[in-house]
């Protein structure tokens, strides 16, 4: 028997908020209307609440999944510098088994919570990526790998033999790798049609003209960014994956409303899961009510875009961040008030209130 549900109050998707219904069947839409219109469907489960497509976590070090203890109070270099901070050492001391466990329990809960796609920064060379793939195989999640090479200088076979597993290659900072391995990163992924995307200007501020060149397809955090800074990137059409609470836990902020002023295209992510867990839920709260704490407000609908549209055009699958009948979009319902469907969305839907229409196993695309 096929789960038939009709949800009546707003739809909330790349087109924005509007008022409507949604009849859901088998965790497919078949029918989207305009309110009060919404026929009387015998055996339909009837659902007061807002329907959006699925989220994205644009952001995360799954790998760090090994270790869910308080982090040390110590800084943030200390925890995440390559090759020997914290979170290498525990990767270096803990079996493949157990990281590869540690990745499927991660994925399996931000499956629950209703996410479908994931980037994730894996590092360990090929390995790490291969680990991460065997992780995910049975996942809904659509898993970007983008993996770091470990052997500098470069091995030539290693970023040929990196690329074939990942879709791309994610690096530490500008700082960290020279201009030469840099470029050589960027043109490899060019050739073989994959991402390159580096962190940039988190604890300091780096020059930007360095993280630009060469031109990466994806830029996370920017917390230290100066106003030009973030023009520039604005102008360079590179979006920006931004952490909060990631920066938070280390006592920074990074005031979203700057984005918004220069235009940059956000995304949102949860950044290592040692530290946090990759709930984009909580994610969207804390950043919406940062903003406010800094009494700098930004429309909780940038923050929407940022978790549920942005993250599927960078992936070049726009039409599931849409919702219409037959449509490919994945609808997630919310079971919460549909007035004001950003801000509720953004600040009010814990997990428990997520109604995630099951799909027939078969139908899942892994
Ligand atoms: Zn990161």
């Amino acid at each position: 028997m096929v789960e038939r549900l009709l949800v009546e109050g707003a739809v909330l998707d790349a087109d924005g908020p509007r008022p409507g219904y949604v009849l859901i069947e088998g965790g497919h839409v078949v029918e989207i209307g305009r309110p009060g219109f919404a026929p009387r469907y015998p055996g339909a489960r009837r659902v007061r609440g807002i329907v959006t497509p699925a989220p994205v976590n644009a952001h995360t070090h799954l790998g760090d999944a090994v270790s869910v203890r308080e982090p040390p109070r110590v800084g943030l270099e200390e925890v995440v510098r390559p090759p020997d901070g914290l979170k290498f050492r525990l990767l270096a001391e803990t079996s493949r088994a157990r990281k590869v466990d540690a990745m499927r329990r991660a994925l399996a809960r931000m499956e629950r919570e209703g996410v479908r796609g994931v980037i994730d920064f894996r590092e360990e060379g090929v390995d790490g990526v291969a680990a991460l793939r065997a992780a995910s195989r049975r996942s809904p999640l659509k898993v970007v790998a983008l993996g770091r090479p470990l052997a500098r200088p470069l091995d030539p076979g290693e970023v040929d033999a990196l690329l074939t597993e990942a879709d791309g290659i994610g690096i530490s900072s500008q700082a960290e790798e020279g201009a030469q391995i840099r470029r050589t990163l960027a043109r490899a992924c060019r050739t073989r049609g994959k991402r390159y995307a580096l962190h940039a200007s988190e604890a300091v501020r780096e020059p930007v003209e360095a993280y630009l060149d060469p031109r990466p397809d994806l830029l996370v955090h920017l917390t230290q960014a100066s106003p030009e800074d973030l023009r520039a990137v604005a102008d360079a059409h590179v979006p920006v994956v931004v952490c909060v609470r990631s920066n938070a836990l280390w006592g920074r902020a990074n005031d979203l409303a700057r984005f918004v002023e220069a235009k940059v295209r956000l995304l949102l992510g949860t950044d290592n899961v040692m530290l946090h867990a990759p709930s984009i839920w909580r994610e969207l709260e804390f950043a919406y009510v940062a903003q406010r704490l800094a009494r700098r407000p930004i429309d909780p609908l940038v923050l929407f875009r940022a978790a549920f549209v942005e993250p599927w055009d960078w992936l070049g699958l726009p039409e599931q961040a849409r919702l219409g009948a037959g449509g490919p979009a994945v609808p997630i319902v919310l079971k919460l008030p549909p007035e004001d469907p950003a801000y509720q969305v953004v600040t009010r839907a814990t997990e428990h209130l997520i109604l995630r229409p099951a799909t027939p196993r078969s139908e899942r695309t892994g």
